[in-house]
């Protein structure tokens, strides 16, 4: 099957009509929406596997303290970590600030407004540079996200699972098809804005829906068939276990993580996943032990938060934690940085999980 098999000019046109009409009353109102190039581009990358209501204040919060592409690039990574830190996917935040660094020094301060510059910067791929084009340049350059999918596939009535090769080039065939030459930025946000609103993955609502005459999907018993997702990967949970260790002073030690990886450059106290068999507390003596090189009498359990990371769920117990020997002799693993925090100053540190322990409970 091919886009334009499944596709006319005369219905494309005709859809991307109906779906300005219906956005033109009901689109929601957002913070980004006649934003500046550096501000749709900001959004994009924050929207990526999160929720507008989670964006919104992250948003507000990292705009008013980095509101241009110059400001962002002159900031130090730490300091934009601390922005970010909530809204998880970091890697997400550490490409954007190398990418600012780029178009600062290689661009003049301009998002480039071609696909193949702008998709050179790191952490811009082709759904992004899909909606900055459009977005903000008012290019028609099509895009595809998990809403996009849903409403194609329905609309089109797609089979098969959506992520294959042959669905891809499908889908973004037929978006590039669908995308008009006039208003092609509320159009790709009318697709989007519809997948949100109207044609949700478990109730669609197909009788106000703006497309429904042309819609496949719309007129089988259950809607919901299509996209044809394949079951999941299974969740795992994991259990992980950290020494809030602290020196005379009551200062906690916190670790820096590796800037590339997990949770890179953000800080936390040393902490190990617990293996079979082994308890939190011995675990938490462990953390001293591998992260640090400090043998530890761990004490009592003060905290206990449940965080997700992709397909893991991870519950993160935290023990009071003194070293065995009174010289502290540090040696942090792979040269990691380290810091001694007064408990008040902790919540300032982009932290890797939500803190187990703050100035008020201690
Ligand atoms: S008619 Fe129903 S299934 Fe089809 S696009 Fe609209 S809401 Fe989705």
């Amino acid at each position: 099957m091919s886009p334009d098999a499944l596709l006319s000019p005369i219905r494309a046109e005709q859809m991307a009509r109906s779906l300005l009409h219906w956005f033109g009353e009901h689109k929601r109102d957002m913070p980004w929406r006649g934003a500046t190039p550096y501000g749709v581009w900001v959004s994009e990358i924050m929207l990526q596997q999160t929720q507008v209501a989670t964006v919104i204040p992250f948003y507000l919060r990292f705009m008013e303290r980095f509101p241009t592409v110059e400001a962002l690039a002159s900031t130090p990574i730490d300091e934009v970590l601390k922005y970010w830190a909530g809204l998880g996917y970091y890697a997400r935040a550490r490409n954007l600030h190398r990418a600012a660094q780029i178009v600062t020094n290689e661009h003049h301060g301009i998002v480039p407004n071609t696909p193949e510059m702008i998709e050179t910067l790191p952490g811009i791929g082709r759904y992004t540079s899909g909606a900055i084009l459009s977005i903000a340049y008012g290019l028609p350059r099509p895009l595809v996200d998990a809403n996009v999918i849903r409403v194609l596939s329905r609309l089109f009535g797609l089979s098969g699972d959506p992520k294959s090769q042959a669905n891809q080039a499908l889908l973004w065939g037929l978006a590039e098809r669908m995308v008009p030459q006039q208003n092609p930025g509320d159009f790709n946000q009318s697709l989007m804005e519809l997948g949100a609103l109207v044609c949700s993955p478990a109730e669609p609502q197909c009788a106000r829906c703006p497309l429904y005459s042309e819609c496949v999907a719309g007129h089988l018993p259950d809607p919901t068939v299509l996209p044809e997702i394949p079951a999941g990967r299974a969740t795992i949970s994991l259990i992980h276990s950290a020494a809030l260790i602290r020196n005379f002073k009551g200062e906690f030690l916190l670790l820096q993580r590796p800037l590339e990886g997990l949770w890179g450059g953000l800080w936390e106290f040393p902490r190990v996943t617990c293996t079979a068999g082994e308890s939190p507390e011995e675990a938490a003596k462990r953390a001293g032990r591998e992260t640090v090189g400090l043998p530890l009498e761990v004490g009592i359990r003060v905290g206990k938060v449940k965080h997700a990371v992709t397909h893991h769920k991870i519950t993160l117990y935290g023990y009071l934690a003194s070293p065995v020997h009174t010289q502290l002799q540090l040696n942090p693993v792979a040269g990691r940085d380290l810091a001694w925090i007064p408990p008040d100053a902790i919540e300032q540190y982009a932290l890797s999980s939500p803190p187990l322990v703050s100035g008020k409970s201690m």
